[in-house]
């Protein structure tokens, strides 16, 4: 990648040099807007160096409706693992931050829209079943458009399946921490993102069930400007913090510090 090469703000539209985005960890270095980043470099940047143990790397969804929309899901599939490298649509695995033992999932957007289906719902039970067996706090960085169609009412279940996951490391005290990164919307803002010891959120984050285009559309009325963002949830009491980027990985550390003593 050039490194002197122009990047233009999607929030102020001011231009950015590559270099200088990629040090600010992609935030905007004039506006502050939180960009998109991908689940390997979200890792990078919030565990401690060469600590992340991936687990369930192996697993991949398959195509078992033989649904097709536009395309067939098993070449929209296809297509998400060529262009993010990844296997689904979230990493798991075991890690350290500042030393602490974590079980960590970390979704990604560019895979799908982040859409939860069975491998998404089964990984993250396999997660919480980590951090059980290790005593170790659940941190879960969300970002998704919602379950995945493509997988119809199969999809719907992850819901019911990673609400009870979570409420089982919460029931043996083991703190979850949730994270919501821009967006997180849909079955993923109505399940397992909503319900842990602390919800923190990037500056700027969509987080809501239906986004607010589609709400515009059904209310027929106009809303608020900052209808879902991370600052209305946090005045509404729907998000605990909201901690930028750059301070993420101090603050976990801080908080399972606090929570675990
Ligand atoms: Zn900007």
């Amino acid at each position: 990648m050039d490194k002197s090469q122009k990047h233009k703000c999607e929030a102020c539209g001011k231009d950015i040099e590559q270099e200088v985005l990629i040090k600010n960890l992609n935030v905007c270095p004039y506006c502050g807007h939180h960009e998109y980043i991908g689940c390997r470099r979200r890792l990078d940047i919030t565990v401690d160096e060469g600590s992340f143990k991936e687990m369930d790397s192996d697993m991949r969804s398959v195509d078992f409706l033989k649904f097709r929309d536009l395309k067939k899901y098993s070449q929209r599939l296809e297509e998400a693992r060529e262009k993010t490298g990844l296997s689904e649509a979230i990493i798991t695995g075991e890690a350290g931050i500042e030393g602490y033992g974590v079980a960590i999932g970390v979704m990604d957007f560019g895979f799908m829209g982040g859409s939860m289906g069975s491998v998404v719902g089964e990984k993250i039970k396999n997660l919480c079943n980590r951090s059980i067996k290790n005593d170790i706090p659940l941190i879960i960085f969300s970002s998704s458009g919602g379950a995945r169609m493509q997988e119809g009412i199969i999809s719907l279940m992850q819901m019911a399946k990673t609400v009870s996951s979570v409420g089982r490391v919460m029931a043996c005290n083991i703190p979850y921490i949730s994270v919501i990164t821009n967006p997180t919307t849909g079955g993923v803002s109505a399940s397992f993102s909503t319900i842990a010891d602390i919800i923190i959120a990037e500056p700027g984050a969509l987080f809501c069930f239906a986004g607010p285009r589609v709400v515009r559309q059904t209310m027929k009325k106009d809303i608020p400007d900052d209808f879902g963002l991370a600052e209305r949830n946090l005045a509404n009491g729907q998000v605990d913090m909201i901690v930028s980027r750059s301070d993420m990985k101090e603050t976990l550390a801080r908080l399972i510090r606090l929570l675990r003593g």
